[in-house]
């Protein structure tokens, strides 16, 4: 058996234990004579399984009592109407701050549902940097301000949240969830789809102060996608995705082991800053973004030579470095290390994209 190093955006790499851990159970999960996929999921074999994932995420994240967590389905993408749908309930208004794909999707599927205003944006530079928010044009009448803090294609992180003058924040976080602390307490919601840093694809995870949950939606909110239907029935009301929640629950499991949030940080940090590092002194490669905007998890870089980033890729993959072509928006690579890319892979990469210069570089 060989495994490469997959930089993949999403899916993307998952810890080697939990694979393993989960192989192990695959046939006879804890001696039940069947895998969690053949399982009810109103079994006590899953009960115990989603309430232990609900009780590792919480101690991971230090999230407090008075937020749900919900494990649903639909993607990151549907919670972009759901938010709406949910939030705007009072002035059936909301600011967006644009600075990616993601951001500027979950925007427009707000407008549908109510006044959604654009706050900033970067997409003058091709979203390559973070927008000043320490003064934006929030109202008192915005139901919420919305961001996506780790933008998965450009490469950008939020380098501190954006002051929204008391207005409660909603941020998409499936690109870093779980790759540093949080203090939720910042946040009215903190969601993401799960394919990115924590699990398989199928699951979003969503946070959500429980003021918000209310009856008080968007005339027309489909059940399934107001928030209270899920969480008076916590995630169960009707079959979730079970075989998801179940990874997503070893790999906390597997973080609480590593050392917590913390720990994740310092390693995330070391592992980015090994290829920042590289990239600031390449003559061949660039990094894109400007560096007070810097993500931890998603690095794009060019070699501003489209024939060129071309050759790298392919030679890359001959190498074992897998799926590290940049976004068609961007071009050039993008590496992403989520939490399960140990820094051995991106040792690797770097001392390849140090030969390749090497060979390279006229
Ligand atoms: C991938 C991604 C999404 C979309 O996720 P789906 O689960 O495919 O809907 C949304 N936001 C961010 C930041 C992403 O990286």
């Amino acid at each position: 058996m060989s495994r490469v190093y997959n930089f993949s955006a999403g899916p993307a790499c998952l810890p080697e234990e939990v694979l393993k851990e989960a192989q192990e159970d695959l046939m006879d999960y804890k001696g039940k004579g069947m895998s969690v996929m053949e399982m009810s999921h109103r079994s006590k074999m899953f009960d115990d399984i989603i309430k232990t994932a609900e009780k590792d995420i919480r101690d991971l994240m230090g999230i407090p009592d008075n937020y749900k967590v919900l494990f649903l389905q639909g993607g990151a993408y549907q919670q972009f109407a759901a938010i709406p749908m949910n939030m705007m309930n009072k002035h059936h208004k909301a600011g967006y701050i644009l600075t990616g794909q993601w951001a500027t999707k979950a925007y427009k599927e707000a407008k549908i549902y109510g006044d959604a205003v654009a706050l900033a944006s970067s997409e003058d530079k091709t979203y390559s940097y973070i927008p000043d928010c320490s003064d934006l044009p929030i109202t008192d009448d915005m139901d919420y301000v919305y961001i996506c803090q780790n933008n998965t294609i450009y490469g950008t992180k939020f380098p501190t949240l954006p002051n929204t003058k008391g207005v409660d924040l909603v941020a998409d976080v499936s690109s870093m969830f779980l790759s540093e602390p949080v203090n939720v307490n910042d946040y009215a919601v903190i969601y993401g789809g799960v394919q990115k840093n924590v699990g398989p694809a199928g699951l979003v995870i969503d946070i959500i102060r429980d003021d918000l949950i209310t009856d008080e939606v968007y005339p027309g909110t489909p059940t399934m996608l107001k928030w209270k239907t899920q969480a008076d029935k916590d995630s169960l009301f009707n079959t979730p995705n079970c075989w998801a929640i179940y990874i997503c629950g070893l790999v906390f499991k597997w973080l609480k082991k590593q050392g917590g949030l913390a720990v994740m940080k310092e390693r995330n940090e070391k592992k980015a800053k090994v290829l920042y590092d590289f990239l600031d002194q390449s003559k061949l490669f660039h990094g894109t973004v400007e560096k007070g905007s810097r993500s931890l998890m998603n690095v794009p870089f060019v070699t501003g030579d489209k024939d060129m980033d071309a050759k790298f890729v392919a030679e890359a993959a001959d190498a074992g470095l897998l799926n590290i072509k940049g976004h068609r928006t961007v071009g050039g690579m993008r590496a992403s290390i989520y939490n399960a890319m140990p820094i051995e892979g991106v040792l690797k990469l770097v001392d390849f994209m140090s030969e390749f210069e090497k060979k390279n570089l006229k």
